[in-house]
């Protein structure tokens, strides 16, 4: 490169790299707790004895001070229930996943889980606590194996296996010229975003969380691999609480509970029956909506 354009690769560079920080929960909880010294919690969260009941009660957040995005803000979630979240970029969609994986601190009220405010626990474990598939997945230089097995070094082949089968990623994994010894590359740009996230999902079905986010994915995944991702989240969700950040039709019109959120606010809530009776912003939206499916 010049010395004109130089600067520039540096940027886009420094860029790639913040989103590929961003894009990975498991790095962006290493930038935030970096950033973030003060652990409040101190007790672990028993696995075993989770419900997944969450709820919200007056949230307030802020990214930048003086500037309130999410201002007094309710929520109850019931054990098990399918949350689908929806609204306009920038609603605030993704900030109510951050704050209930604790990402950030709220400026005022509490999240619980299972009626225990979740500033009681590390954030360690309360993250510990969700499986997370998100739009652009990360992965770690190792074998496809080695991905799967993330968090579960000891995971035998035979477990990796089934975990891969039931995330409908055997299939192509045994395409690849080493099977499950294959190397991804750092990130996993040698891999279909699609396959990417087939990963992630199989990585979760070595130990199934109690409580599921997956921010679904908006664009570039074939047909067949996005039924795929779906039914294998599907299963993932039957009986667990899940938290999708939803596109798809299908997907809201399934769920339980559909948030509604438009600038930091849930202005609709309920299923889409109610919703699409109310008349509101939510059937607005679906007579507008460029459909996705
Ligand atoms: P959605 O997921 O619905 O598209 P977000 O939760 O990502 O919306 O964003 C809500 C608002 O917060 C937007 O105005 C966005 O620009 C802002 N925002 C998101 N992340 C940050 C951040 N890290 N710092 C400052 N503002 C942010």
């Amino acid at each position: 490169a010049n010395q004109y354009t130089k600067p520039f690769n540096d940027i886009s560079n420094v860029l790639s790299e913040l989103q590929s920080a961003l894009a990975c929960a498991e790095r962006l909880f290493d930038v935030i707790d970096q950033v973030d010294e003060v652990e409040t919690g101190h007790a672990k969260l028993n696995d075993s004895t989770i419900q997944g009941k969450v709820n919200f009660n007056k949230v307030a957040f802020s990214y930048v001070e003086h500037q309130p995005l999410i201002e007094d803000l309710t929520l109850s979630v019931k054990p098990g229930m399918r949350v689908a979240i929806v609204g306009p970029t920038g609603a605030g969609k993704s900030t109510l996943i951050n704050l209930l994986m604790r990402f950030y601190d709220l400026n005022s009220g509490q999240i619980l889980l299972d009626d225990q405010p979740t500033t009681d626990f590390t954030r360690e474990s309360v993250r510990a606590q969700f499986g997370m598939v998100l739009q652009e997945t990360w992965l770690k230089s190792g074998t496809i194996h080695d991905n799967i097995a993330y968090g579960y070094p000891n995971a035998t082949r035979e477990l990796v296996i089934e975990a891969a089968k039931a995330a409908h990623a055997d299939h192509f994994i045994r395409q690849l010229p080493n099977g499950y010894d294959t190397l991804v590359t750092d990130g996993g740009d040698s891999l279909a975003q699609g396959q990417r996230q087939l990963l992630s999902i199989a990585r979760i079905f070595v130990k199934v969380p109690h409580m599921l986010i997956l921010d679904e994915a908006t664009s570039s995944i074939d047909t067949r691999t996005e039924i795929l991702i779906q039914e294998a989240f599907n299963s993932l969700m039957e009986g667990r609480t899940s938290f999708v950040i939803a596109h798809r039709l299908s997907t809201i019109q399934t769920a339980d509970l559909i948030l509604v959120m438009n600038q930091g606010k849930i202005i609709e809530q309920g299923n889409h029956h109610n919703l699409m009776q109310m008349k509101g912003f939510y059937y607005q939206m679906q007579q507008t909506r460029q459909s996705v499916d």
